[in-house]
């Protein structure tokens, strides 16, 4: 499986500095990887609600694996 680069974790996998209501606990802070920062978010990733912003991560994660074969 992948590894997300600065965020040191497969894709597909929770974020451990997420707390129980789905916030960053390092948000603000230094730690924070570079690539959370550059992460801008946008209505068509977001959508209405956290069901729509999962299943587009999802898709994005299918998309972007160099091992997911395609057709
Ligand atoms: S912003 Fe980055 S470090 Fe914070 S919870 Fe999300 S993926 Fe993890």
């Amino acid at each position: 499986m992948p590894v997300i680069n600065g965020i040191s974790k497969p894709a597909g996998v929770r974020c451990v500095q997420l707390d129980d209501a789905n916030l960053c606990r390092i948000f603000g802070q230094p730690e924070r990887p570079a690539v959370c920062g550059q992460l801008q978010p946008a209505a068509d990733m977001c959508g209405a609600n956290q069901a729509h912003a999962l299943h587009y991560l999802h898709q994005l994660e299918r998309a972007t694996c160099p091992t997911a074969k395609s057709g």
